[in-house]
């Protein structure tokens, strides 16, 4: 056996290795989230979202996380939907 197909042998097998370790080593049990993203909360699908952003909601009296819709009005997390545009 001559070095070369030595060495293309041993990187066959460190990377069968590579593979065998990564499919046996242990998959995270949760997701990691990133930031404060919801996916599938949200009933209103993305291209009617203009913006997203704090606004003032009328319904819990307090500012919160509204999503700005395209054809106006804004959507709170809540649920809640306020017509007028006004931040
Ligand atoms: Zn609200």
């Amino acid at each position: 056996m001559n070095p070369i197909s030595v060495g293309a042998c041993a990187l066959l097998l460190s990377l069968a290795g590579a593979t065998a370790v990564a499919r046996l080593w242990p998959a995270p049990a949760a997701p990691r989230t990133t930031g404060r993203r919801r996916l599938g909360r949200s009933p209103m699908r993305s291209r009617e979202v203009l913006e997203t952003g704090v606004a003032y909601c009328p319904l819990e009296n307090r500012d919160r996380r509204h999503h700005f819709l395209r054809l106006g009005g804004r959507l709170c997390e809540c649920g809640h939907l306020t017509r007028e545009n006004a931040r």
